[in-house]
Formats: structure tokens, sequence, C-alpha cells
């Protein structure tokens, strides 16, 4: 995983557990494919203009936001650059807490070709049954040719080759996916690089030269 700031003329604060008013990046976690002693699995927020965006939700992205006094009914949607479990684990506890939370609006969800399939299956195993949830969950795949834009906040997507490796295996388990993806999110006039996972490095560098296709 990795991020790269591309800096601007205002201010876009990196912080751990202070909110900021024009913009706010904080990462609740970092670490590889192994949580460490320091570092939980990937998530990454971002909160502005009292909305709250989160990519990927590894464990525990749940318990975090709560501990760095982040309210997870404000999350507007959710981007998830692809399902290995370090990315995407807490994502039952996440709906599950906006379920007894009794969250009312409707939360995009934000991924990959092939994502509607994954999360229905992951929500039907862990009983979270789309009939019974108090909102309703829209979800969006993507590719790398379109934009993302609630007004607050922009996102590029961007293909990467991450899952590659698992073509060999499409034959036996049609159901897996080889797509993933990366962002580049744009809040104000800071924008931001994260590419997910990437199988090759030279990809993130690239992707931070470029601009993205919105003003
Ligand atoms: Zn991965």
């Amino acid at each position: 995983m990795s991020c790269v700031f591309s800096r601007g003329g205002s201010s876009l604060s990196v912080k751990s557990n202070v909110k900021a008013t024009s913009g706010e990046l904080f990462i609740l976690g970092s670490a590889s494919g192994v949580p460490t002693k320091n570092r939980f699995c990937t998530s990454i927020g971002v909160q502005v203009g009292g909305e709250l965006y989160l990519f990927d939700c590894g464990a525990p992205c749940s318990t975090l936001l709560y501990r760095m006094g982040y309210n997870p009914l404000d999350l507007k949607a959710l981007f998830l650059s692809h399902f290995h479990a370090d990315h995407i684990a807490d994502l039952p506890l996440l709906i599950q807490t906006l379920q007894l939370k009794r969250r009312r609006e409707y939360l995009e969800v934000i991924g990959p070709r092939g994502v509607e399939r994954k999360i229905l299956k992951i929500l039907e195993f862990c009983y979270l049954i789309p009939e019974e949830l108090p909102f309703e969950i829209r979800v969006r795949e993507v590719d790398g040719s379109q934009v993302y834009d609630s007004g607050n906040l922009k996102v590029l997507f961007f293909e990467t080759s991450h899952l590659k490796h698992y073509q060999q295996y499409l034959e036996k388990y049609p159901d897996i996916s080889v797509n993933a993806i990366g962002f580049i999110i744009q809040v104000k006039t800071h924008r931001i690089l994260y590419t997910g996972d990437t199988a090759r490095s030279w990809l993130r560098h690239t992707y931070s030269r470029v601009r993205p296709p919105f003003t």
C-alpha cells in the first residue's frame, strides 16, 4: 500500500486524531498483509465538509474510527481497491455497526468490476440480509474510465495488475475477481494517490505525475 501526496495551495492536514476544518486525511491502518504490533491493516479516511470517506476497510477500522473520534454514521462512501483480507476484513463489522446504529441514508460502496457480487456474498455470509438493513447499499463497479464526484471529494480510478496472478484459477473458481483498482483523490487543490496494492512499483510514480481530468 502506498499513498502519495500532491501539494497545492491550501491546507490538507494529515493527522492521527485531530479534526481539521478544511479537510483531513487520516491513516487507520497501513500494514501489509499481516497486522503488526503497531500497525493495523489498510484503511485510509478522508473527512471533508462533514462527510467521511473510507478507502479500504482493513480490520479493525470500525473500532479505530471511534477511537480516533470519528462517527461511522458520517460515512458517505466506501472505496475498495480489491478483496484481499487485509483490505476488506472489517467490511461486515462496519456494515453491522451502521445497521445497529440505525443508519438511514444510503451508503455507496465503490470498487472494481465484480465488487457487487462479492459484497452480496459477504453480507449474506454474515447474516446482513439487505432486506433487514435500515439503509440501502448502492454498489458501483468502476474501471479506469470513470470519475466519482461528490462535490467535496473527487476520485479518479485506475486499474492495477495486482491480482493478475489469480487468472490461472478463473476456470476452477469463476467467482474470484482479478480486478483491482487504485485511486487519485482530490480535495480542493490537493491530490492524493492511493494505489492499494500493486505488483509494479513504477505505477505509483507514473500516476503521481498525472493530472486528473477534473479541476
Ligand atoms: Zn492485495
